[in-house]
């Protein structure tokens, strides 16, 4: 079965999957596309060669027939609509981060999905599919160092442009350890604090670099996640999780290392699209394999992408008043709660 995809979104993310689906994955056929600049829709089915439908906008694509599954690949503030008409027409959706800008636009689309009946819709957080992160998963879910009581994990960056500021360490950066963690952990989060360690001279006005966030979760684990995004050396990832019998870690890139003039040394990546490449694919492959398995997707659920708002929005309110704020998720709704194992 190919599952026949609309793509509303043809920026640099969207160009990407279609590039995937059309050249590197299998099961997925790009057969429309739209954006609201239309000239960047055209180029796309140019250059990728694609024997697809050029839509003015979203409404239109998601009223094709011919189309079983929609990418909302747009600008975040666009997002809640497309997938809501999406659902709406009963289609699958594959929707990059964030869901929707606010919880309760979040909070519609759970609705409209559980209004539906079944599961359509998928978050794009790719962590979840990135090997190392499955080892490690894999690692706390067979208690092999029991029970989690600590997590240290770091988020750094080379560097960002000026337009990067201090609310992006959220939305942009720490959303993904955000996401990550409570699944690592089955928990959920409780409450957020952020500390302003001193700022490097790298950074600029409007951006507080680095950042510290230290969250509470409510089966009592506490969260370091640090957000530094112009330490120079590389694009880094880190997360070490301390449990009860001992303590795990995510893998290092793998690298070579050289023994060479007095010297031990590895390469450390510098883009955070090729650190990662495989998690993408994989995330995609997985979307159309369950389409085609399982009737619908199993990836990060609309209630996940709630979580993340939550959790984005009391970051956010952290930053600004400099309080432990109260992270206040609703109870899982039982039609998510399939092989999630989230604690209430
Ligand atoms: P981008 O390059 O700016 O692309 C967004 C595209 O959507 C642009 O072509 C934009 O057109 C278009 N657009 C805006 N509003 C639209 C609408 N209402 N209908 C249709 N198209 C619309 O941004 P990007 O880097 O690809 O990011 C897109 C989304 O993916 C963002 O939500 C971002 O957070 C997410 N993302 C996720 C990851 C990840 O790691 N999972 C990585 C990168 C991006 P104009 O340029 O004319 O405004």
């Amino acid at each position: 079965m190919t599952i026949r995809v609309g793509v509303i979104g043809t920026g640099a993310i969207g160009r990407e999957h279609i590039d995937r689906i059309e050249n590197i994955l299998s099961g997925g056929e790009v057969k429309a596309v739209t954006d609201v600049n239309q000239e960047s829709a055209y180029k796309a089915v140019e250059d990728y060669n694609l024997d697809a439908v050029v839509y003015p906008d979203d409404v239109a694509l998601v009223g094709d027939s011919n189309i079983d599954a929609v990418f909302v690949t747009s600008w975040g503030p666009a997002h809640e609509q497309s997938v809501l008409l999406a659902i709406e027409a009963g289609k699958y959706v594959f929707c990059e981060k964030p869901l929707a800008t606010t919880a309760e636009g979040c909070m519609r689309i759970v609705e409209a999905e559980q209004k539906h009946g079944k599961r359509l819709v998928q978050v794009g957080f790719m962590r979840r599919y990135d090997e190392g992160y499955v080892q490690l998963k894999a690692a706390l879910d067979n208690n092999d160092i029991g029970a989690p009581l600590m997590i240290r994990c770091s988020h750094r960056n080379p560097e960002v442009d000026e337009n990067y500021k201090t609310n992006m360490a959220v939305t942009e950066t720490l959303i993904h350890e955000i996401d990550a963690l409570h699944w690592l952990i089955n928990d959920n989060y409780q409450s957020v604090r952020v500390d302003f360690p001193r700022k490097t001279k790298h950074s600029h006005d409007e951006l507080q670099d680095p950042q510290v966030f230290t969250f509470k979760t409510r089966g009592g684990v506490l969260i370091n996640a640090e957000v530094f995004v112009n330490c120079k050396y590389g694009y880094d990832i880190q997360c070490e999780v301390m449990g009860e019998e001992g303590i795990a870690n995510l893998p290092e890139v793998a690298s070579v290392v050289v023994r060479k003039e007095s010297k031990l040394s590895s390469n450390i990546l510098n883009d955070w699209k090729v650190r990662f490449m495989d998690a993408y694919n994989k995330e995609l492959q997985n979307f159309f394999d369950s389409l085609e398995k399982e009737g619908q997707p199993q990836g990060p659920t609309s209630w996940d992408g709630y979580i993340a708002a939550v959790t984005a929005d009391a970051c956010l309110q952290a930053q600004e008043t400099g309080e432990e704020v109260e992270i206040n998720l609703q109870d899982t709704p039982d039609f998510y709660k399939n092989g999630a194992a989230v604690r209430n």
